[in-house]
């Protein structure tokens, strides 16, 4: 950092994953950090909450083993002690059943479900895999190389040109859907495979309370101001020098000045509240496009039974959500003893057409759809919650690893204005982490920090 960048004050927009990360990093860099959240809770899309003894995760249900970031940040906020990563199978529902596979990081060839998929899924599989296998002898990659390769084109496409249509279709769109919210036909070639890596490969897991533990860890060290909606940034001389806020229930705007501001906000209000930002930045937040999420928490006194992992449901078998869990595929601590959860998502096509109807009919809708996959004594939930997403994920769509590039060198376009949150790297977790992550630390040097 050079001399002009000492650490001085600090503020973030957005108690989200991705705000909480980059204000922890800089305040271990010594930066006195400051974040305003607009809501009552921090977490963003990523909070859990407790009802009649269960935990519920409202919004994202899954770490993945490979989250390096997210996981690192988690230890050092003192979670390590409650990271849940069971060896749970994870399942395909197809024709009528569960097909259970193992989740693995070693040979990709033992990662397919070959059961799952028949004699004729499998030869799509392999098929649509080889000119990937060929590319990525190890098949422990990282992030970034997936999405770099196959960036122009669909899922669909990719699929299609290698004539592996079929019985892989139904499966390539179950990942898609499980993996990156959207329908093959949105999400680029490359995050797809990238949701294939992790479909197949990665354990899944949470945390003891839930995945909003997390954001809860990262911000017991913190000055986090709730309830407070950042209306701009304020840019005196060319240069951010803080923002101006209210209260979220009215109130007067109050100005908070900062020699450096993170915005970790999503693409929508990045643009509110600082429309001065350079035309790439622009550009790329004004196209970020999110897909829908819709989460059912059903909460029962009697195990769930059937398979505890992450079960991917393909679009023909006549269910309307994409993938379903029980708390299996998390930890025991979300349900009191002998009880269980059973999270049912809606996402994509399906997730769009529900967006409009009522708590009570997606209720329903979950509880049925639960009662075929798992087996929950007839029983009526104890407990229940439904959350609709109407941005629930970025969509990777073909060119996204471009513009995140394009974003991380153009910068926010005004100095000391930094922008992070999921949209600026890949729509998980890990992305919303690693992003706040790197933010705190281009912050020294940044052509926009
Ligand atoms: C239904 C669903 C399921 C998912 N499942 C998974 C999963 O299993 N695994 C996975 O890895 N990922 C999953 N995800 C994705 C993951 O949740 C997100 O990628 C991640 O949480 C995004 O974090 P973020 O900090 O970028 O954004 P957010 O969590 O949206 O945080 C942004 C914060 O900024 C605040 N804010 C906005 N405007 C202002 C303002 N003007 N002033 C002050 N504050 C403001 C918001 O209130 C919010 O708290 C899922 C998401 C959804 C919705």
């Amino acid at each position: 950092m050079s001399a002009e960048k000492r650490p001085g004050k600090a503020l973030v927009i957005g108690a989200g994953l991705a705000g909480l990360s980059a204000a922890h990093r800089l305040s271990r860099q010594g930066w006195e950090v400051t974040v305003l959240e607009k809501e009552q809770q921090v977490g963003g899309r990523c909070r859990s909450l407790r009802d009649g003894g269960f935990t519920f995760d409202t919004g994202a249900q899954h770490i993945r083993d490979s989250y390096d970031s997210a996981l690192k940040t988690a230890i050092e906020v003192g979670l390590g002690a409650e990271l849940r990563i069971p060896e749970e199978e994870k399942g395909v529902f197809r024709g009528g059943g569960v097909h259970a596979f193992h989740s693995r990081s070693t040979n990709p060839a033992k990662l397919v479900p070959w059961g799952a998929l028949g004699l004729r899924g499998g030869l799509g599989f392999a098929a649509a895999s080889a000119p990937l296998a060929r590319r990525y002898r190890s098949y422990n990659v990282r992030f970034p190389e997936w999405w770099r390769g196959g960036d122009g084109s669909t899922a669909a496409e990719f699929i299609s040109r290698r004539g592996a249509g079929g019985r892989y279709a139904g499966f390539a769109s179950a990942v898609s859907r499980y993996g990156l919210g959207a329908e093959p036909e949105e999400v680029s070639a490359a995050a797809y495979l990238a949701a294939v890596r992790f479909t197949l490969a990665d354990r899944t897991g949470s945390f003891t309370g839930g995945m909003g533990s997390l954001a809860r860890a990262i911000a017991a060290r913190l000055d986090v101001r709730l309830s407070t909606a950042v209306e701009e940034v304020v840019v005196e001389n060319g240069r951010a020098t803080g923002v101006r806020a209210r209260p979220s229930d009215g109130g007067r705007s109050r100005l908070h000045r900062a020699g450096l501001v993170v915005c970790a906000a999503p693409a929508a209000a990045a643009m509110e509240v600082a429309p001065g930002m350079c035309d790439v930045a622009r550009g790329i937040a004004a196209g970020t496009l999110y897909a829908p999420g819709i989460v059912v928490n059903l909460g029962f006194d009697g195990a769930a039974g059937g398979a505890p992992g992450p079960v991917l449901i393909e679009p023909r078998e006549g269910f309307r959500s994409s993938w379903m869990c029980s708390s299996g595929s998390k930890t025991a601590e979300y349900a009191p003893a002998g009880g269980s959860v059973v999270t049912v998502v809606f996402c994509g096509a399906s997730a769009r057409g529900m967006l409009a109807s009522d708590e009570a009919s997606a209720l329903a809708g979950a509880v049925d759809e639960a009662a075929r996959l798992y087996r929950v004594g007839g029983s009526a939930p104890s407990a229940s919650r439904v959350h609709f997403h109407a941005l629930a994920k970025p969509v990777a769509a073909p060119g996204h690893a471009r513009r995140v590039r394009e974003l991380r060198s153009a910068g926010s376009g005004i100095p000391g204005l930094v922008l992070a949150g999921d949209w600026t790297s890949s729509p998980t977790v890990e992305g919303a982490v690693r992003s706040g992550l790197l933010a705190a630390d281009l912050a020294g040097n940044a052509p926009g920090g």
